[in-house]
C-alpha cells in the first residue's frame, strides 16, 4: 500500500536560487535547497536594500559624451 498523499512531498520543486531540482521533504530550509541557498537569498534581499539611499549619480552633468557630427554643423 502506498499512501497517495505523501506523493507531493516527493515531488521535486526548483530551488529559486541556485535552479536545483529537489524533494521539499529532504529541505530544512524551504523554499530554497539548502541554508546556504537561503543565506544567498537573504544577503541579496539585505544588500539591494542597503544599496537603495545611495544612487550612483555623480559624473552624470559633467561628462557628456561628444558627438563627432556636433562640430561640423556647417
Ligand atoms: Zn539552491
Amino acid at each position: 500500500m502506498k499512501p497517495s498523499g505523501d506523493e507531493k512531498r516527493e515531488r521535486p520543486i526548483r530551488c529559486p536560487i541556485c535552479g536545483k531540482l529537489f524533494v521539499p521533504r529532504q529541505s530544512d530550509a524551504l523554499p530554497f535547497c539548502s541554508a546556504r541557498c537561503r543565506n544567498i537569498d537573504l544577503y541579496r534581499w539585505l544588500r539591494e536594500d542597503y544599496s537603495l539611499p545611495l544612487p550612483p549619480r555623480w559624473d552624470e552633468e559633467d561628462e557628456l559624451p561628444l558627438d563627432p557630427d556636433a562640430d561640423q554643423g556647417d
